[in-house]
């Protein structure tokens, strides 16, 4: 241990690191994809007290090797088709080195101006790629889930004149929307917001799992009727069990009408909108207030990075701007501070990953990645439709593909949840691949996504062929 700065050590490190690195992304794919270890295994392995004299960095790194990556599920291997991915790439991981080697805390302009002004310009980036209204602006936060509940706090202040943040919730009838099938963030930031979940009104879905419009209408009606104030409707583009598309024109309608926030939550299929192929189907934009999506899933930027657009940045600032005498400095005025749109104070610096992304790739190569995924899910639903035991349970939507086990006959012995679920059981063990499940209709179904970052046609090849034999098994079994 050296008080002051070593470049030795340092330098001798951040070698060892990078072979290291480049050597676990040239073979991800070898590992068990999900960790094959049991709970409080790792806590076992450490030290319950801290050491009280430094150690060599070599030392903890063995420790980190042996005890620390058993414990690692392997988000970048090719083999990880569950959840949403949280992808990564070469040039965000070294431009994440940078940012951390820099140390900057990006809260004002002056704290680092480029910090400011780069994410002003590659969010500026995102909203032309994105094809987005052009009067939107970009602000960075850490997730969606935090996106949107700024989203929502400007949408209640926006709705009650400032009051909320002055008198909290005393007297207050908010109401907020989304559909059943709408992500458990929305449900979360309408508690943190004070808004209660007793208020969140969640409206049926179609058959496809898509928010009905009617229905959303007429609980805004009823809500009127009975004295709530209806404040912000959540649509998503791409819910998380079936990437189920909200019809965003007909709610932009119904909001704009009756003078309700829309905020967008597009977090995994919000970067497929930088295809003018599936951009070309997204109408009604036009009507929204906010968007988000998450670089950090489906645009191979490290987690963590969500990009939150918003159209009135005046209104949006004014739910959050509290600047104390500490933090005041002479730029105020020709300046603006990223801290004061959103909950933080201190602000990573994010934006660098996202800039070495898009000029590593430009938008022709992100394109390219973005349509290989999506023909990966093609042909990955043409096996499921194809085959004798398995069902789709739902159309693909981009790259997430849902499906099942088929009960031959009519077998009341037999049922298909139980069934579908042990075959996500065997697989997952196996540490071959690793995939999630969802409900359907009230059906356990099985989620496959095909959109890792180094994800090629022969993981896919090999997943099925895994997916199929197991699923063989269990039903000959
Ligand atoms: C993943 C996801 C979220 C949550 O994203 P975080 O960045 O982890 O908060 C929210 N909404 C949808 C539709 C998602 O798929």
């Amino acid at each position: 241990m050296d008080q002051y700065f070593d470049k030795e050590e340092f330098k001798a490190m951040a070698d060892q690191l990078s072979g290291w690195l480049a050597e676990y992304h040239a073979h991800v794919d070898k590992f068990p994809v999900l960790s094959q270890v049991s709970p409080g295994e790792i806590l076992e392995q450490l030290p319950s007290s801290p050491p009280a004299d430094g150690e060599k960095l070599d030392t903890i790194f063995n420790d980190f090797e042996q005890k620390i990556l058993p414990g690692i599920t392997h988000w970048q291997s090719p083999n990880f088709h569950a959840y949403f991915p949280a992808n990564n790439s070469t040039p965000s991981i070294l431009a994440e080195f940078l940012t951390a080697g820099l140390g900057v805390q990006a809260m004002k302009w002056l704290t680092s101006p480029a910090a400011t002004e780069l994410e002003f310009k590659v969010l500026s980036w995102l909203r032309q790629m994105l094809d987005l209204p052009g009067d939107f602006r970009g602000v960075l936060q850490d997730t969606a889930s935090v996106s949107t509940l700024c989203a929502l706090i400007a949408s209640r202040e926006k709705a009650t004149g400032g009051q909320f943040n002055l008198s909290g919730p005393e007297g207050n009838r908010l109401r907020v929307y989304c559909s059943t099938e709408a992500h458990a963030s929305i449900e979360k930031a309408v508690r943190i917001a004070g808004i209660g979940s007793n208020n969140l009104v969640k409206i049926p879905v179609n058959n496809h799992l898509e928010m009905e419009a009617d229905a959303l209408l007429s609980a805004i009606h009823d809500d009127l009727d009975n004295g709530f104030t209806p404040t912000c409707i959540v649509a998503a583009l791409g819910t998380t069990g079936t990437c189920a598309f909200d019809p965003l024109e007909q709610i932009g309608e119904i909001a704009r009408e009756n003078r309700i926030w829309l905020h967008i939550d597009a977090a995994y299929a919000g970067s497929a909108m930088i295809l003018p192929e599936f951009r070309n189907k997204v109408q009604g934009l036009e009507h929204a207030d906010s968007f988000v999506f998450n670089p950090h899933k489906w645009l191979f930027v490290n987690f963590d990075c969500s990009a939150l657009f918003i159209r009135d940045t005046k209104q949006f600032q004014s739910a959050f701007r509290l600047v104390p005498e500490y933090l005041q400095s002479d730029a105020d005025d020709e300046v603006e501070d990223m801290s004061n749109f959103g909950i933080q104070l201190g602000r990573r610096f994010r934006a660098l990953k996202l800039w070495w992304v898009i000029r590593y790739y430009g938008t022709k190569g992100l394109q390219k990645i973005l349509r290989e995924h999506i023909r990966y899910a093609i042909w990955f639903e043409e096996r499921v439709k194809a085959s004798e035991i398995f069902e789709l349970s739902i159309p693909r939507r981009l790259t997430v593909v849902c499906f099942r086990l088929k009960i031959q006959g009519n077998d009341a012995s037999r049922d298909a949840d139980i069934l579908t679920r042990e075959l996500l059981r065997r697989i997952n063990e196996s540490g071959k691949v690793f995939l999630s499940h969802t409900r359907v209709q009230g059906k356990f179904v099985i989620r496959m996504v095909t959109a890792q970052t180094y994800l090629r046609r022969e993981h896919v090849e090999k997943a099925w062929k895994i997916i199929e034999e197991t699923g063989k098994h269990i039903l000959n079994g």
